[in-house]
C-alpha cells in the first residue's frame, strides 16, 4: 500500500485492499496474478495500491540520537573528513549564539575540531563544513521481508532506492 505520495506505507491484505478499491479510495497500481470471483463480480487481485489521500506518518523523522548523527555523517568529522569513532557533537552555530539542536545544526565533529571550533560559528572558527547538515536521507526505512523479495518483483520499483 502506498501513500498519496508513492511513498510505501505498508503491506496488507487483499481482503483489505479490495474495498478500498471498490469504495474509490485508491487506485489500483499493480495487477497481482488472478482474479477474485464472488457472487456479484469479480475482482483483479491487487499488488501495489496507491491511497486517494495522504496518511500522515507519525514517526517521519528519525530520533536525534548521538548514534543516528554519526551514522549520518558516515563517522566521518565533518570539518577536516578524518573517519573516527570518537566523535563528539558539534552545534554549527552554537546554543549560547541561539543554535537549535536540530539535524540542520547538529554535525559530528573530531575532538581536535571541537576544541578548535570551541564556541564560534564555523566562519568565526574559520572553518568550513563538509556538506550542509540534514536529516537523514534513509529516515524513511520500508524493507520487504524475507518472503515476498523473490515473488512480488513488480514492487521493487516503487521502494526507494
Ligand atoms: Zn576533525
Amino acid at each position: 500500500m502506498l501513500n498519496q505520495s508513492y511513498e510505501p506505507l505498508n503491506i496488507c491484505r487483499v481482503r483489505r485492499a479490495i474495498p478500498l478499491l471498490d469504495q474509490g479510495k485508491a487506485e489500483m497500481l499493480e495487477n497481482g496474478r488472478g482474479f477474485i470471483h464472488t457472487v456479484r463480480a469479480s475482482f483483479a487481485i491487487p499488488s501495489v495500491i496507491r491511497l486517494d489521500y495522504v496518511v500522515r506518518r507519525p514517526r517521519q523523522r528519525q530520533r536525534m540520537t548521538r548514534l543516528e548523527i554519526f551514522n549520518r555523517d558516515s563517522y566521518t568529522c565533518q570539518y577536516c573528513g578524518q573517519e573516527s569513532n570518537q566523535l563528539t557533537l558539534d552545534h554549527v552555530s552554537p546554543r549560547h549564539q541561539g543554535g537549535q539542536h536540530t539535524w540542520e545544526n547538529v554535525v559530528s565533529a573530531c575532538a581536535r575540531c571541537n576544541r578548535r571550533k570551541a564556541g564560534h560559528t564555523p566562519k568565526q572558527a574559520g572553518m568550513k563544513l563538509k556538506r550542509l547538515p540534514g536529516p537523514p536521507k534513509d529516515s524513511y526505512n520500508f524493507n520487504i521481508p524475507h518472503k515476498y523479495r523473490s515473488t512480488k518483483t513488480e514492487w521493487r520499483k516503487y521502494l526507494p532506492g
